[in-house]
C-alpha cells in the first residue's frame, strides 16, 4: 500500500499516524528531505504554523516540500497545517511563510478568543452521515480566490456565530481541514485522503 509521511517538525505527529495507520497506510514521520523523497503522499499536522514554518526553513525543509507540492505530491493539512497549505493567510505573524498550493486565504485562529475551542457537527461532501468537527484555534477560508479554479468546499461550520464558515477543502491533491479529524476516532477524513494518495500513484 502507500507511504505517507507525516511532517513531524511540530504537532500532533503521533495522532495522525495512528489514523493513517488505521485506513491501511504505511505512515513514517518526515523530518529530512531524505524521508520526504521516500513518500507518496504528505500530511501537514494541527500545531502551531509559524512554529511550522520556522522549523521547516531550519530543517532546509521548506524547499523540498514546495517542490514536491509543486511536482503534485498528494497533501492534507489540519488546523496548522490548513495554514500551511493555503496561498494566503490573514492575522500572520511578521514575515509568516506558507507552503501554499490551495488558492485560498485562511485567518488564523478566526474563531475569536470566545469560542477559542469548540466541537461541532460537520456535514462534510463524499462522507456519509456527520463528522464530530473539533476546533481548537482553528483557522477558517476567509475566501475561495478569485482567479482559483478547481478549489472544492467540502465542509461549512452549519451551526452558532461561524455559521457558513468555510472549514474543508480540496483542490486537486490537497486536502485541508480546520478541524481534527485524528483526535476523533474517526479515519474517513484520512480514509478519503489516503485513496487521493493511492489513486495519485
Ligand atoms: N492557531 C494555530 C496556528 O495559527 C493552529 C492551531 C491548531 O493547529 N490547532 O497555527
Amino acid at each position: 500500500d502507500v507511504t505517507i509521511g507525516v511532517l513531524a517538525l511540530q504537532g500532533d505527529v503521533r495522532e495522525h499516524a495512528a489514523s493513517l495507520a488505521a485506513v491501511g497506510a504505511r505512515a513514517v514521520p518526515v523530518r529530512r528531505a531524505a524521508e520526504l523523497d521516500a513518500v507518496d503522499g504528505l500530511v501537514i499536522p494541527g500545531g502551531e504554523s509559524t512554529a511550522m514554518w520556522k522549523l521547516a526553513t531550519a530543517f532546509d525543509m521548506f524547499e523540498p516540500i514546495r517542490k514536491r507540492l509543486a511536482e503534485g505530491m498528494p497533501a492534507y493539512g489540519s488546523c496548522a497545517g490548513m495554514i500551511m497549505l493555503a496561498d494566503h493567510v490573514l492575522d500572520a505573524a511578521e514575515g509568516q511563510q506558507t507552503f501554499g498550493g490551495i488558492a485560498i486565504t485562511v485567518r488564523r485562529n478566526a474563531f475569536g478568543r470566545q469560542v477559542d475551542s469548540f466541537e461541532g457537527p460537520i456535514s462534510f461532501a463524499g462522507i456519509d452521515g456527520e463528522l464530530h468537527g473539533v476546533f481548537i484555534r482553528a483557522p477558517w477560508v476567509e475566501a475561495v480566490d478569485e482567479d482559483a479554479s478547481g478549489v472544492e468546499v467540502l465542509a461549512r461550520v452549519s451551526g452558532g456565530p461561524a455559521t457558513g464558515r468555510i472549514v474543508a477543502v480540496r483542490q486537486g491533491s490537497l486536502l485541508a481541514t480546520s478541524f481534527h479529524p485524528e483526535l476523533t476516532g474517526d479515519h474517513r477524513v484520512h480514509g478519503v485522503f489516503a485513496q487521493m494518495v493511492r489513486a495519485s500513484r
